[in-house]
């Protein structure tokens, strides 16, 4: 499956045993003390909750995420193990709003429904009434009817599908475990059976991938009426997978950059033929049916990360501004699942310039107010000018248009939001 955090990358600074520790020392370090101005949080305080479930069926060559191959899954354990970890880290959530719950995996849906039930009660148990999203990834071979059930039982609202394509030889060469047709037949079940937003998602740009293949894939979307999301991604290889070993071996070529744009370019009109609205750089919806967990992401939220390899994002009123990595090996997680693998202090010019690069990628807008609210204590105010003026020179040429203080990028903005990220990036250097 694809997941946004692939796109917030994260380098841990050290392995550190025990995170009240690390943040003591860090405290200490940065000299820190009440009184001292830090980010402010969102004004909403808004959060999301991410709970990582790492087991899958198979690897798939081109994934580097946090995944768990086994035949035997410890359903009981992980679900105790995740609700210890929530006990430990929720006073995190103290004073925030929590918005979105997502599963992400791996592949949840492996999960035991009654499992992933009990843990999906506690936190929403847990959180108050904010919720607007639960949303849950699910792979095509776990889509049956007493599954959804289930799921939509337990408060599912959305579920993201990960077909990734629908045709056979692409299916192949990714080595996905399901066929076209099972493909097709779950999310029909899904769209009638499963919670009110059905999405799903694919990949172009794959070795071998022609084009009347991708226009095929785009053919079956245009079938299934209901779907209310797609998220397509352009397939990247990632070092130290088995793609990019055959890639270095000279065993495994893939469409280079035009023939990707070509692709990109097709998606994009047929997508808004058919009515979805592109609202970021790889993600589509029908009106109303916009990710909000994803969004909270790219619009300054801090987010709780639950699980092996998850990782969170808080402002915390002492410390500041840190990320927190869990263990990526499912053993080591549950011997101790309230240990974090590493922590990694930013400081405010690296949230500022990430809060920035991250709100041009998606047509919620970057909203500059909100953006002065967060960081008028602690970036000089001529840098925010100077922010303003790069984002108002975007707008000149054409990358974003301004809609009072927000600033929403066009299509052409969205296609070289990585272009933009680096002119937006160098903006702090030198201060
Ligand atoms: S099913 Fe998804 S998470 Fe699991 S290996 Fe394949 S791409 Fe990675």
């Amino acid at each position: 499956m694809l997941h946004l955090k692939g796109l917030l990358g994260f380098a841990c600074v050290g392995v550190w045993p025990a995170l009240e520790e690390t943040l003591a020392a860090e405290v200490e370090k940065q000299g820190r003390s009440e009184g001292r101005p830090l980010v402010r949080r969102r004004s909403d305080s808004a959060v999301g909750i991410y709970v990582h479930v790492p087991f899958c069926a198979r690897q798939c060559p081109y994934c580097d995420f946090a995944v768990d191959v086994r035949r035997t899954i410890p359903h009981r354990e992980y679900a105790d193990a995740l609700l210890e970890e929530f006990e430990s880290r929720k006073s995190a959530l103290d004073g925030r709003s929590v918005r979105t719950i997502y599963f992400g995996g791996g592949t949840p849906s492996m999960w035991e429904p009654s499992e992933f039930r009990r843990v999906l009660q506690r936190l929403r148990a847990s959180v108050g009434d904010d919720l607007v999203e639960i949303c849950m990834e699910a792979n095509p071979v776990d889509i049956r009817r007493d599954p959804l059930d289930a799921w939509v039982d337990a408060g599912v609202t959305r579920l993201s599908i990960g077909c990734q394509s629908f045709q056979p030889r692409v299916l192949k060469i990714l080595n996905r475990i399901h066929t076209r047709d099972q493909a097709l037949a779950a999310v029909e079940l899904a769209i009638e059976h499963g919670p009110e937003v059905v999405s799903l998602d694919l990949i172009f740009g794959n070795p071998e991938q022609t084009m009347q293949e991708w226009e095929r894939d785009l053919d079956v979307v245009e079938g299934l009426q209901g779907l209310k999301h797609v998220s397509a991604y352009n397939l990247t290889i990632e070092p130290g997978t088995a793609f990019s070993r055959r890639v270095d071996r000279g065993r495994l070529s893939v469409p280079d950059e035009d023939r990707c744009f070509d692709m990109l370019e097709r998606l994009i009109e047929r997508c808004e033929a058919m009515g979805f609205e592109r609202y970021e750089v790889s993600n589509f919806a029908r009106p109303g049916f916009r990710s909000r967990h994803n969004t909270l992401y790219w619009t300054g939220a801090e987010y709780l990360g639950l699980g092996v390899g998850a990782h969170s994002l808080c402002i915390d009123s002492e410390v500041g501004v840190y990320r927190r990595a869990n263990p990526r090996q499912t053993a080591k997680y549950l011997a101790d699942p309230e240990a974090a693998d590493g922590v990694e202090h930013l400081s405010e010019m690296e949230h500022f310039i990430e809060r920035l690069f991250l709100g041009i990628r998606t047509r919620e807008g970057l909203d500059f107010d909100e953006v002065r609210h967060q960081f008028v204590e602690v970036i000089d105010e001529d840098l925010l000018r100077k922010a303003r003026a790069e984002l108002e020179g975007f707008c000149v040429q054409g990358f974003m248009e301004a809609r009072g203080a927000v600033f929403v990028p066009t299509h052409k903005g969205l296609n070289l939001g990585d272009s933009l990220a680096e002119r937006l990036a160098v903006l702090g250097d030198g201060v």
